[in-house]
């Protein structure tokens, strides 16, 4: 197999290490392979929150019979191992460039449906009854050098023409007054949106809701093959044989383009890494001066994304390396940790209790794709990292376009254009390591 990183990270049966594996209840529900010849009316691939966000408004929205194949567990890809920041995101792409390629209008459309994935996902939670462990409200981007404080106050207009949202500046002293001292920062942007979420729980929520819904769930069934016979689709799995009219694929940054050659070449998977300490006692909490649990990113272009947990534990996440291997993992964790203790001084002696990391999903022109790959094949993926919101309103609105009560027009531009391929795709991760670079030097400087 060609899989772009190091096999352990393509894994199923290495243990992930997550704080959220030790910390969530079990699914509760059987996910047996699948075995032998079946059907259904619409097959999706990945049962992440995309797969099963789409596959549970199939069938409760569209009354379409609906089987879902994932290699592993539910949610062994990203969505079980995220950070669990719920908020505005999926591309990565700069305004400038946006509003230059799309036009206003398009990005003003795209931003609606960020800030309406985060209201789906909290109503998902509360009408379905997921205890995900939501804390906090808003997210704070912090500049991590005095230039990157102008940049924000411009990013602070530029969401008030676009979508009105008032977002408000705040120093150092106002930071430390809310709770969030810490080291090498210079004030941060308060966007008023977003929560903190369990990952894992939000996720097994969602699987039992589609198989208690009626989806047919099957783990351990890695797709090999998409094949075309007489007008449907057979998707082949190590045991079993599945026909369905149309295919989602919904496999992000796990696709792996011999499996799934429809996507060759057009997706960059890329490295995120989370360590996560012991609790932290009330005073250790108020020596540093952060006792509050809002979510935290950076200004970095290679950026950390850091919270308090609900029980006192702290998540700290930044890229991971690039070639994958264990050896490149323990080097992550080490820098990881090292940018924690710097920005955390009163926290040095504090154990990482947790590490692990996974694959994100980036394409050539940093946006989303979300619609149909040809007749019959559709995919929604390539969030920047940033699809626990996303997701939400990315199922469900190609789940609309599958069953055929939604045209394609119906989806903001940003994400409806087909994806291009990278130029010589087999060189992906070269562009990785000289764009890593290029970013390390700006965050430096700039
Ligand atoms: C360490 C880390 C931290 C992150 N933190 C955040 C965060 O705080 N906030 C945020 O918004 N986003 C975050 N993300 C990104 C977010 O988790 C993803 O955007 C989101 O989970 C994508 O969901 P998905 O369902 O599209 O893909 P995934 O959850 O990755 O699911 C894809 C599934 O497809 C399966 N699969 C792949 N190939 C096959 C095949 N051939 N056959 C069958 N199954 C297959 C995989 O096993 C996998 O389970 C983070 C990601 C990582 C890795």
């Amino acid at each position: 197999m060609s899989s772009l990183y190091h096999p352990v990270l393509y894994d199923r049966d290495a243990p992930i290490g997550s704080y959220w594996e030790a910390s969530a209840p079990p699914l509760g529900r059987e996910t047996p392979a699948l075995e032998g010849a079946a059907s259904c009316e619409v097959a999706v691939i990945g049962a992440g929150y995309t797969g099963l966000t789409a596959a549970l408004s199939l069938v409760e929205e569209h009354g379409t019979a609906v089987t879902v194949l994932e290699a592993g567990t539910p949610g062994w890809g990203a969505s079980g191992r995220n950070g669990g920041f719920c908020c505005l995101g999926g591309a990565k792409l700069g305004y400038d460039v946006m509003r230059e390629r799309y036009g206003v209008e398009e990005m003003r459309r795209f931003f609606a449906v960020q800030m309406e994935a985060i209201e789906l996902v909290k109503e998902t939670c509360a009408r379905r009854g997921i205890e995900a462990d939501i804390t906090g409200g808003g997210e704070i981007l912090l500049a991590h050098r005095p230039g990157r404080a102008t940049a924000l106050r411009d990013d602070r207009r530029e969401m008030y023409e676009l979508v009105g949202l008032d977002c408000s500046f705040l120093d150092n002293d106002a930071l430390a007054e809310r709770g969030l001292a810490a080291a090498g920062f210079h004030g941060g942007l308060e966007l008023p949106l977003g929560v903190a979420l369990h990952p894992l729980k939000y996720l097994r929520g969602l699987a039992r809701a589609a198989i208690d819904a009626g989806v047919k769930l099957h783990g351990g069934s890695p797709v090999s093959a998409i094949e075309r016979a007489a007008g449907r689709f057979a998707l082949v799995t190590p045991a079993g044989r599945l026909t369905a009219r149309k295919v989602i694929i919904a496999t992000n940054g796990y696709t792996e383009d011999d499996r799934l050659p429809q996507l060759a070449g057009q997706l960059m998977p890329a490295q995120s890494s989370i360590i996560v300490t012991r609790p932290l006692s009330l005073a250790e909490r108020a020596a540093q001066g952060w006792t509050s649990p809002v979510m935290c990113a950076d200004t970095r272009r290679l950026l950390h994304y850091f919270r308090l947990l609900p029980d006192g534990r702290f998540l700290w996440g930044g890229r991971g390396g690039i070639s994958g291997s264990p050896a490149a993992a323990r080097r992550a964790q080490r820098h990881l940790r090292q940018s924690f203790e710097h920005h955390f001084p009163a926290w040095r002696h504090v154990e990482t209790e947790f590490f692990w990391r996974g694959l994100v999903c980036l394409t050539k022109p940093l946006v989303p794709f979300v619609g149909r790959l040809e007749e019959g094949l559709y995919a929604a993926l390539a969030y920047h990292g940033n699809g626990v919101s996303f997701t939400a309103w990315a199922g469900r609105a190609l789940a609309a376009q599958v069953a055929g009560v939604q045209g394609a027009e119906a989806l903001p531009a940003v994400v409806r254009r087909p994806l291009p391929r990278f130029p010589l795709p087999f060189l992906r991760k070269l562009y990785l390591t000289g764009a890593y670079a290029a970013y390390g030097v700006q965050d430096a400087t700039g």
